[in-house]
């Protein structure tokens, strides 16, 4: 039977989640004009509906997706965006599936693909105007501003985050000033909301107490970009850090995401984290196969010439570049001489499993470094 959206006169717009992403793309849409329908934040109800109409072995982003695209379009949203990026993994297909199973679902919908393939912030401006009806040239780079300027102030309230968690003295408190900093940056609709909105945020932040002179062990978070920038997905693995009193660097932020994907290569300041990574991970790996492999390997290989005391590696199980990176990074960590842990994400992951190895990582990075002290 076909599913008709319940608002028939009008396009309503919904992209997946990934994180705080539904933040600066809302913002975008919003100002284009459009109507957006975002639905539920990742969780097990989202994965449960996904994995029903998924292949198995499909990777893990795939099925959260589809499952934002099935309680999206039960709320009444009739056009979905995705997109496709380049490399030779699966993230390719994604939208093809998505739109196929969908369609074989009986929902009627259109699917707008902004594909980085073909171009970065101009494929992105089409794209958008198309799938919102827009067709107001200024409303668009409003749109592409004000979204960017989220995005910068998502990273820096993150990483204030990152660095009071583990120093704070009591417990949760940086994460309040968080996610009411979440809820503020959302709210912002103008350049101007959103500079006051930070100020504001910078004031509770600095009211948090913390041990600015504790002795911190330091750790990188690398791998696969959904997983690093998923809370849902990586089981608060961040959180669960910060409360082993460990600080985390992850290693993409939205920010390097825009800057080094949607930008002209002209227009970048700094070598990107890909163009680093490619240079410090040729002596193990010699070409992109996708996702974030080199990203992966390089990271790893950075992390010891800073002297950082582990890295932390994850991907959804099943992801091929990520497999590829697994099989590496054991060579990489004993010639590097630096500890390095894995973890594949799935459906079936379970969240104490997790905890119990970050534990026992943990343990052992302090210890190395104890023994590096005395020695
Ligand atoms: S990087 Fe991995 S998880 Fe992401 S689309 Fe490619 S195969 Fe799937």
């Amino acid at each position: 039977m076909q599913k008709t959206s319940k608002y028939k006169s009008k396009r309503v717009v919904a992209f997946p989640h990934m994180g705080n992403i539904y933040i600066p793309v809302s913002a975008m849409l919003k100002t284009m004009g459009a109507e957006v329908l975002l639905p539920p934040e990742n969780n097990s109800e989202t994965l449960t509906i996904g994995t029903r109409h998924s292949i198995e072995t499909v990777c893990l982003p795939y099925k959260l997706n589809l499952g934002n695209y099935i309680q999206a379009l039960e709320s009444g949203a009739n056009v979905l965006l995705m997109f496709q990026a380049p490399g030779s993994c699966r993230l390719g297909n994604y939208a093809t599936m998505a739109e196929a199973k969908l369609k074989e679902l009986g929902y009627e919908f259109e699917m707008v693909v902004f594909d980085m393939y073909k171009g970065k912030l101009k494929e992105v401006a089409k794209k958008f105007s198309y799938a919102t009806g827009s067709t107001n040239i200024l409303k668009t780079l409003r749109g592409i501003r004000i979204a960017l300027a989220k995005i910068n102030a998502l990273d820096e309230v993150e990483n204030k985050l990152l660095y009071l968690r583990p120093r704070e003295y009591q417990k949760g408190s940086a994460e309040n000033v968080y996610n009411y900093a979440k809820k503020e940056i959302h709210k912002a609709d103008t350049i101007k909301e959103l500079k006051a909105a930070l100020k504001n945020i910078n004031k509770k932040y600095d009211e948090v107490s913390h041990d600015s002179k504790k002795d911190i062990l330091k750790v990188y978070l690398t791998g696969e970009f959904f997983v690093q920038l998923d809370p849902f997905t990586n089981m608060e693995i961040e959180r669960e850090l910060g409360k082993l009193g460990v600080e985390v660097e992850r290693q993409i932020m939205f920010s390097h995401w825009s800057n080094n994907t949607l930008m002209p290569r002209f227009l970048q300041k700094e070598e990107s984290h890909r163009d680093r990574s490619a240079r410090m991970a040729k002596k193990y790996i010699k070409r992109a196969i996708g996702g974030e492999c080199l990203e992966s390997v390089g990271d790893v290989i950075y992390a010891a010439d800073k002297n950082i005391a582990g890295v932390i590696h994850v991907g959804p199980f099943n992801c091929n570049p990520e497999i590829v990176t697994q099989c590496i990074l054991p060579n990489v960590s004993k010639l590097e001489d630096i500890p390095v842990i894995s973890f594949s994400m799935d459906e079936m992951t379970g969240k104490a499993g997790l905890v119990t190895r970050l534990e026992a990582f943990v343990d052992l990075i302090n210890r190395r470094r104890r023994s590096k002290k005395t020695a």
